[in-house]
């Protein structure tokens, strides 16, 4: 079977960290969109350069790119046994997409809808520290590195994402409720299945245990 994990919700509802640890125990690759676009803007290609000034600004880049994306990760060799979406879909137009790519292939996913309160989101995006090189999120309240400001991985310095200014924030968030809230809305109508967590009061870890009972429950892998 393949284990297609959706993972959903609000920025800074701890998608990526949830990922992040969940790719270890499921083995299965971490497809995050915002990961792959700001690689493309690193690399300086011509979609980075298209989608720059978008992802600055917290605004959704479109659905087009982001499907083609996607679709072409979604074909490579390592995501046979499954994979984490995180960060896709964000749209209903991504979210049809998807479930026809899904459908299409007999794959059933699992949306797993990680929900947290609002103020908790703004203090964690207005901490958020991201490692330049291997991309490690932290916090400087909640979790912080070892030694202020340097990855506990790697030693390299650590960087503000650029769309974690308090004006982006508020964008993103924006976003966030016009355009991807009402999926969850859509996956119930339409049937798919979906999990939720709260997620607000609970460690990376302690939440992943509860991720993985989610993902290993009779309901879902019957
Ligand atoms: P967060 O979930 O904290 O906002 P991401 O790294 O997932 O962080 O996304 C950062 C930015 O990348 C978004 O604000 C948006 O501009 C772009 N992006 C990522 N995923 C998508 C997507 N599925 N559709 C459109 N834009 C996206």
């Amino acid at each position: 079977m393949t284990q297609a994990v959706v993972l959903f919700g609000s920025p800074g509802s701890g998608k990526g960290t949830q990922a992040s640890l969940l790719k270890n125990c499921l083995k299965v690759p971490h497809i995050s969109t915002g990961d792959m676009l700001r690689e493309h803007i690193r690399e300086g290609n011509s979609l980075g350069v298209r989608v720059a000034a978008t992802m600055q600004a917290g605004t959704l880049v479109r659905d087009d790119v982001v499907n083609h994306l996607v679709e072409e990760r979604l074909s490579e060799a390592d995501t046979q046994g499954g994979f984490i979406l995180d960060g896709y879909p964000r749209t209903l137009e991504q979210a049809e997409h998807l479930c026809g790519w899904l459908d299409g292939r007999g794959i059933r996913e699992l949306v797993i809808h990680l929900i947290v309160d609002y103020n908790i989101i703004v203090t964690r995006l207005t901490g958020r520290r991201q490692c330049p090189r291997c991309g490690t999120l932290y916090n400087i309240v909640s979790n912080p590195p070892r030694v202020e400001g340097v990855c506990d991985l790697d030693g390299q310095a650590l960087v503000v994402r650029d769309d974690d200014r308090e004006s982006v924030i508020r964008q993103r968030l924006a976003e966030y409720e016009s355009q991807s809230r009402p999926l969850i809305e859509f996956f119930r109508e339409k049937g798919r299945r979906l999990f939720e967590i709260d997620a607000s009061d609970q460690t990376p870890e302690q939440l992943l245990f509860q991720v993985c009972r989610t993902i290993k429950s009779p309901a879902v892998e019957g």
